[in-house]
């Protein structure tokens, strides 16, 4: 790890904390954030923790304008014995990285980040709720801020963190959601910066999914972009199916975001010898097990969540009910399995966790 001091300046005036039944997701963000400098020629630099604070930027940043900028998103849990637990917050780091190399942003230190997470969580330790099912939400995100309208990559960056405390995803307990298969729009393609987590993905997301909240469904489920026909993500999630006793998941093709949800649930499947093939599956093979009622269960995985039953799919003019419209036996199980791994409650088998204090 680089050998970085983070300077620390304490806001002088605290913001009111939310209570807790009123927390909503992204809205509230806590009394301080992190932020780091990179310039060309020097790396990064200036490590500091400072009070929560607008950005000030010039309007010519390249960030603006070509949308070179990476993300994260990972939660942070107080356990009964006010231990602060992060989940495999090197995975992210990781994955931080790998949008970085795909975004042309110059890498940053994996285990100093993590550090620079640990000592600004630990100053905003107070704002951690501990109400059941909420956490403290991390945003590490990298933007570009090099002055000047060319495009090439910036030769400025600031990798900052910001946090805010969220409710419970499930306000009424876990309950399925309504997906409607998109056949007009795509999310990414083999070759473009599907698995990478920045911003332009989500942009182009925004059309599919406000045409599709219009029609009554929340999400809609991504296919590829060459042939329309195979099963890439929901939303901004990883899919996983359970057909006749088996769990699929379509595999890393070039285009999907590889989830760290995604990649603890196979690892799960795997330890409680559930078979789980993670290879390509196409939307006729999903219609074809339901029409022969051995399409048991449909999932979406992802770090808000942690797990999202699909209640019904709608294809080909045809709403698909699955098992019932009810949280379906494994994606309940997984649910308060790695739930109960995040937050303490349960033994960590797999050294997922990692403690802040
Ligand atoms: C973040 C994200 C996921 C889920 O990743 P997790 O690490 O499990 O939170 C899946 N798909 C997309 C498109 C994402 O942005």
């Amino acid at each position: 790890m680089k050998d970085y001091t983070i300077d620390i300046t304490l806001s002088e005036a605290r913001k009111e904390k939310p209570v807790a039944e009123q927390l909503q997701f992204g809205k509230t963000f806590t009394d301080h954030m992190f932020i780091m400098d990179y310039t060309e020629g020097k790396g990064w630099h200036d490590p500091r923790i400072v009070p929560y604070q607008p950005l000030i930027l010039d309007p010519a940043a390249m960030v603006f304008h070509y949308g070179q900028s990476v993300f994260e998103g990972l939660k942070a849990y107080l356990t009964k014995d006010e231990a602060i637990l992060l989940f495999r917050p090197d995975k992210n780091m990781e994955r931080l990285n790998r949008s970085n190399d795909r975004l042309c942003i110059p890498r940053i230190d994996e285990e100093f980040a993590i550090e620079a997470l640990k000592q600004l969580i630990s100053v905003d330790r107070d704002w951690i709720p501990t109400a059941e099912g909420t956490s403290l939400y991390i945003r590490p995100f990298v933007i570009s801020t090099e002055p000047f309208l060319g495009v090439a990559p910036s030769s400025r960056y600031q990798f900052i963190i910001i946090l805010s405390p969220v409710g419970s995803y499930y306000k009424e307990g876990i309950h399925p959601v309504k997906i409607a298969v998109e056949s007009e729009f795509v999310r990414a393609v083999l070759g473009g910066t599907g698995t990478a987590k920045t911003g332009g993905n989500y942009a182009a997301s925004l059309k599919a999914q406000q045409v599709s909240n219009l029609k009554g469904y929340s999400q809609v489920l991504w296919l590829d972009g060459v042939e329309r026909k195979y099963i890439e993500e929901v939303g901004s999630m990883n899919i996983f199916f359970k057909i006749n006793g088996e769990v699929i998941t379509p595999s890393l093709n070039g285009s999907i975001l590889e989830g760290v949800t995604r990649n603890s649930i196979i690892s799960l499947l795997k330890h409680w010898d559930i078979p789980i093939v993670e290879r390509r599956i196409s939307i006729d093979e999903v219609y074809e097990a339901y029409k022969e009622g051995v399409l048991e269960e449909a999932f979406g995985t992802g770090t808000a969540a942690v797990i999202s039953p699909i209640g019904e799919l709608f294809m080909k003019e045809e709403k698909l009910i699955i098992n019932n419209s009810q949280t379906g036996e494994l994606s309940k199980k997984l649910y308060d399995t790695l739930t109960g791994i995040q937050t303490g409650k349960d033994i960590d088998s797999f050294g997922w966790v990692v403690k802040v204090n």
